[in-house]
């Protein structure tokens, strides 16, 4: 029910973590991040039950990664599919455990997804519409060798995916290979961006990142969103660049 990305110069895990629960007033049954480290590892950790729960997780798990890392997702989960357990909390990953995605919404025509995927092989760990949306970000990536510029590339591959997609959703995902990179996406669900100096975030709401810039970029319907430490581009799901509408947040939220 709660979307947090980051991409920055300092460490993620707080900033994600603090955003989830300026977002908790919403109710949620689940919660889970992943952080990408200047070396391309890729560390997810999700647990069903309070963000108290995910934070004893993450103390006890000590990945150097997740405290090294500068780039960041983090998802609190109100589930509509699969039961609320550790399994089905979001972030989920792609087979190879290249990419992580976050989701809210629903995705209406995931059965018929899943069983493409499946009937290729492909094996799922969650009971979730979601996890397709990993597992077929994957598959676009593997595509896409001829871009050069991995963050514009995951970029692409998220446009290619969202095409596919029915029903409600924001999305967020990152790219063990692509360290430095959020891409985020929005249909029929809230997706937001708060512009800073050296680094830029993504919400679902403004609440999850006004202590740190006041300076937010409201996403249009069917866009995608790719930020960096140094800059945000918005594009619709057919590559067109298109201008966000920027505001100032002068209001305490
Ligand atoms: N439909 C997804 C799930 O059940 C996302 C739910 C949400 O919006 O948190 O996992």
């Amino acid at each position: 029910c709660g979307i947090v990305g980051y991409a920055g110069c300092r460490p993620a895990l707080n900033i994600v973590v603090d955003g989830l629960r300026r977002l908790e007033y919403r109710g949620y049954d689940s919660a889970g991040v992943a952080i990408v480290d200047g070396e391309g590892d890729l560390v997810t950790e999700k647990r069903a039950g309070k963000l108290a729960n995910l934070e004893k997780a993450l103390a006890e798990d000590g990945a150097t990664g997740l405290a090294a890392g500068m780039t960041g997702i983090g998802h609190t989960r109100w589930a509509t599919h699969g039961g609320p357990t550790d399994r089905n909390a979001h972030p989920h990953r792609s087979a190879d455990g290249r990419v992580a995605v976050i989701h809210n919404g629903i995705l209406e025509n995931f059965a018929r997804l899943r069983a493409e995927l499946e009937a290729e092989g492909v094996e799922f760990t969650s009971e979730t519409d979601t996890e397709c949306a990993a597992h077929l970000l994957a598959a676009e990536l593997g595509h896409l060798t001829e871009h050069t510029d991995p963050a514009e590339r995951l970029a692409e591959a998220m446009r290619r995916v969202c095409r596919r997609l029915e029903g409600a959703f924001t999305l967020l995902a990152v790219d063990n290979l692509a360290p430095g990179a959020v891409v985020g996406a929005r249909r029929n669900s809230p997706l937001v961006v708060g512009c800073g100096e050296g680094e830029n975030y993504l919400a679902s709401d403004v609440s999850a990142f006004i202590e740190h810039t006041r300076d937010a970029i409201e996403l249009g319907q069917d866009q995608v969103v790719l930020i960096t430490p140094e800059g945000v581009s918005v594009t619709d799901f057919h590559g067109t660049p298109v201008e966000g509408t920027r505001f100032h947040i002068d209001w305490d939220a």
